[in-house]
């Protein structure tokens, strides 16, 4: 199994398709991760305030996989975006990974209130200069946050990780990244089970004509779009399901009529909003 991969600002490569660990549990995380490896998964997408990167870790030690065909990525948690804080944080953070660096960090949210983005982003490049990180992004950043750091500091991230599925594109975000060269990662791909996207004629219609489960084809209408997917499940079935999108391609009608479900009201969100999350 060949998952494509995308270029990043930095230069780096990272795989389009990889495994998420919200919400799974400090004690199941190894297990879920090392059957993710088992399965083909080589790109994994944790974050400090998931508290299960130990898990994480030890799964990528057992699995004897050489550390350059696998792809990191955690997150600086909110609360430690002030002052000198991110440092202490990704040393903890790669303490337990058991990684000496991690090939992206992302500021988690923007937290407008606490004013300390801007900050945090700062200290990230100095992560990534001390080579921490081999390339740093963000998470939840809406284009007003994206201009300020780059204002700020001139560095343009290599990924906004935002909420992004049919229900709910931010169109507005993807623009940004486009302008600027920086790709969209999304979170909750599936619309984390809360938004009946599979039930949606559109998914449905384009599962049967290819023979492919709903998730299959809203991962595809993704991927087909450049965009960076990490589904979560820890049923090994379904992680293999997941990566198996990668012999079918939607038609631009299909494609079209999927894109057609954002309600465009802001409606189809499913999680906290970046202005309200502090
Ligand atoms: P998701 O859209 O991947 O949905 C996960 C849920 O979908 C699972 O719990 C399962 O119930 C269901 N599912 C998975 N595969 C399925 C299949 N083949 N068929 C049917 N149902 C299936 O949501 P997510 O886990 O929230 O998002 C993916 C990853 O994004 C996370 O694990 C995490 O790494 C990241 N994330 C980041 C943020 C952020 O603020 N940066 C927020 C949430 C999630």
């Amino acid at each position: 199994m060949t998952v494509p991969t995308v270029k990043l600002n930095s230069g780096h490569e990272i795989p389009q398709l990889g495994f998420g660990v919200f919400l799974v549990p400090a004690d199941e995380a190894e297990k879920a991760v090392s059957e993710a490896l088992e399965v083909g998964y080589r790109h994994i997408d944790t974050a400090a305030i998931y508290r299960n990167e130990e898990g994480v870790g030890a799964a990528i030690a057992k699995s004897g996989i050489a550390r350059d065909e696998l792809f990191i990525t955690t997150k600086l948690w909110n609360d430690r975006q002030a002052g000198e804080e991110p440092h202490d944080a990704i040393r903890e953070s790669l303490d337990k990974l058991g990684l000496d660096r991690v090939d992206l960090y992302l500021t988690h949210w923007p937290t407008p209130e606490k004013d300390t983005y801007s900050n945090a982003w700062q200290k990230l490049i100095e992560i990534r200069d001390q080579g921490l990180a081999t390339s740093i992004g963000v998470s939840n950043h809406l284009p007003e946050h994206l201009d300020r750091i780059v204002q700020d500091t001139g560095v343009v991230p290599a990924v906004d990780q935002i909420e992004l599925h049919p229900a709910y594109q931010q169109a507005e975000v993807s623009a940004w990244g486009e302008k600027h060269g920086m790709k969209i990662e999304s979170w909750g791909p599936l619309g984390q089970g809360k938004y009946p996207l599979f039930e949606n004629p559109a998914v449905a219609a384009a599962a049967e004509a290819h023979a492919k489960s709903p998730a299959q084809v809203v991962l595809r209408w993704h991927l087909q779009r450049g965009v960076i997917v990490f589904p979560k499940s820890v049923r090994k079935e379904r992680m293999a399901e997941n990566l198996d999108v990668f012999d079918f391609e939607l038609t631009a009608d299909e494609m079209q009529g999927i894109t057609a479900i954002d309600p465009g009201d802001g409606s189809g969100r499913v999680g906290s909003h970046p202005l309200e999350f502090n």
